[in-house]
């Protein structure tokens, strides 16, 4: 008899329900903390430094393809163009949601003064250090991101993921190059890059075998480290801050089944749960990794691969996205703001509620696709409306969990504005 195989993200599904029910079965047994994260959190860490050394040859080799594919310059910028237009559009819309969803449930004035200081006093080393990390990127002035963009040394930009936009900057001008070098000369490079692609692409292939294992150890180490010494007490802060997570989880449903669903109405034929079923295993992985960057080679496969969108504009929109656009970080900014405002006992004016869309906004553009980076950017939207970073460790405790939810929204939206993109530029994809 023929063994079916199970679909990837089955079993990448079936390694994150593991890592749970392991975690969990640690934490309240007399087994040692300790096994775990000595001998079973390296695996996850294995998992995810793999994708993270495969990322800078893919975004190099398949956006030169794809740019030197293009055939001209036009279609590049018309694509840039609609590329950052949504994603902008789109980051602006998920602070809004965030903003309303927390002015009307108000999760900041259930909070009692006790929990208040106590949450003060456990996590004020974490606020402190979050807001030093912010002051480093403050320090640099405004046009900084743009300054970063265009690095003075290739080999040094491609040496560090930190450096995706700069990667990427580099691949559009060398495909760009190539288009204005006609004949058997680029020809011969397009061919090398190409070669490179695919053998980037197999070995993707490859590092996704270990993605269920991978995964079980993400999430074994996270629900052991979470727990810490005292399981109870973790809870019970946990709990004391369930309405502020319930507010940023709904507020991040909202963007999942009611505002890409309705962009794809709008600008696209694409069938919205055909769309969901094909990014799944982007979204687990980003769920378990709680970084879009680690999740990008998985996400390109996925929206080129499942619904197949083209290179060349995959490899544009998506390392761009994974680096800029983060609907999900924006959202969480917006309501974390102002529930510290409220639990503080501070009253914010319609003008500092605007100020939120704007800075949560360039905040989130800013933040890094790696774990936790929108925490310190938040650092930034507090100082702009007047609330002090302090505050901060009012929400420090559940933030890892909402980081797992929100990542999957900046995946799910950098998905949805790259298949848009691709759509409008009339690819037939997945119906
Ligand atoms: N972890 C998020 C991401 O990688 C960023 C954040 O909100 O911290 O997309």
């Amino acid at each position: 008899m023929l063994k079916k195989k199970l679909p990837l993200h089955t079993q990448i599904l079936i390694g994150l329900l593991a890592g749970l029910v392991f975690g969990l079965i640690t934490i309240f047994s007399p087994l040692p903390n300790v096994i775990v994260v000595d001998y079973i959190k390296p695996i996850g860490t294995i998992f995810v430094n793999a994708l993270k050394m495969i990322a800078v040859p893919l975004i190099l080799a398949s956006l030169i393809v794809g740019v030197a594919n293009l055939g001209d310059i036009t279609k590049l910028s018309r694509m840039g163009g609609k590329t950052i237009t949504i994603y902008i559009l789109t980051t602006a819309i998920a602070t809004t949601i965030g903003l309303g969803l927390v002015n009307l449930i108000k999760p900041g004035k259930v909070i009692t003064e006790e929990t208040r200081n106590e949450l003060m006093e456990v996590y004020s080393t974490d606020a402190l250090e979050k807001t030093v990390e912010a002051s480093k990127v403050k320090e640099k002035g405004p046009l900084e991101p743009l300054v970063r963009m265009v690095p003075e040394n290739i080999f040094g930009a491609s040496s560090e993921n930190g450096n995706m936009l700069q990667v990427v900057f580099v691949a559009v001008i060398f495909g760009i190059a190539m288009l204005y070098v006609p004949g058997k000369k680029s020809e011969l490079v397009l061919k090398f890059f190409d070669g490179i692609n695919d053998i980037v692409l197999k070995i993707i292939d490859f590092i996704m075998k270990l993605a269920p294992y991978g995964v079980f150890a993400l999430i074994a180490a996270l629900i052991v480290e979470l727990a810490g010494d005292d399981p109870n007490k973790a809870m019970e802060i946990l709990g004391a801050l369930g309405m502020y997570a319930l507010t940023v989880v709904a507020g991040l449903l909202i963007m999942i089944t009611i505002t890409y669903p309705t962009i794809f109405k709008i600008f696209t034929k694409i069938n919205y749960r055909y769309f969901f079923k094909a990014i799944r295993p982007a979204q687990l992985l980003g769920f378990s990794t709680s970084s879009s960057s680690a999740t990008l080679p998985v996400t390109m496969e996925c929206v080129e691969k499942q619904l197949g969108v083209s290179e060349e504009v995959s490899s544009f929109v998506l390392p761009l996205g994974a680096t800029i656009n983060m609907d999900g970080t924006s959202l969480y900014q917006g309501v974390a703001a102002v529930f510290i405002a409220q639990a503080l006992g501070l009253d914010l004016s319609l003008g500092a509620q605007l100020t939120i869309v704007l800075t949560a906004t360039l905040a989130s553009i800013g933040s890094a696709g790696v774990p936790g980076a929108g925490m310190v950017m938040l650092v930034i939207v507090l100082e702009a409306i007047g609330v002090p970073s302090a505050g901060l460790a009012l929400i420090v405790a559940p933030d890892r969990i909402l980081d797992m939810c929100r990542t999957v929204v900046n995946i799910t939206g950098d998905c949805t504005v790259t298949a848009t993109v691709a759509s409008t530029e009339g690819e037939q994809i997945g119906s």
